[in-house]
C-alpha cells in the first residue's frame, strides 16, 4: 500500500470499515510511514474535536471536504513516496 492508497482508505480505516486484509495493510503502512502517521493523527484529532463540539460527530459533507483536503495536500507533497 502506498501513501495515496492509505489516504483514500483512511476514512474507512478510522471507521473500522475496511476488510481485514486492507486493515492490516493500512496498519503496516502506518507503522512504517511517518507522514501518514501524522496525517492519521491530525485527522483523528480533528474528528474528535468535532465530536466534542457537536456530539453527533462530524457532518458527512464536512468530513468529505476534510478528506479531499488531506488527499490534495498529500498529492502535492514531493517527499511522499
Ligand atoms: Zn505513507
Amino acid at each position: 500500500m502506498n501513501c495515496q492508497e492509505l489516504i483514500s482508505y483512511l476514512s474507512d480505516y478510522i471507521d473500522q470499515d475496511l476488510d481485514e486484509e486492507l486493515h492490516t495493510e493500512a496498519q503496516q503502512h502506518l507503522a512504517t510511514c511517518h507522514n501518514c502517521h501524522i496525517v492519521l493523527d491530525t485527522t483523528l484529532r480533528t474528528i474528535l474535536l468535532y465530536r466534542e463540539a457537536n456530539r453527533g460527530g462530524i457532518p458527512q459533507e464536512r468530513r468529505g471536504r476534510l478528506f479531499d483536503r488531506l488527499q490534495q495536500s498529500l498529492a502535492s507533497r514531493p517527499d511522499c513516496p
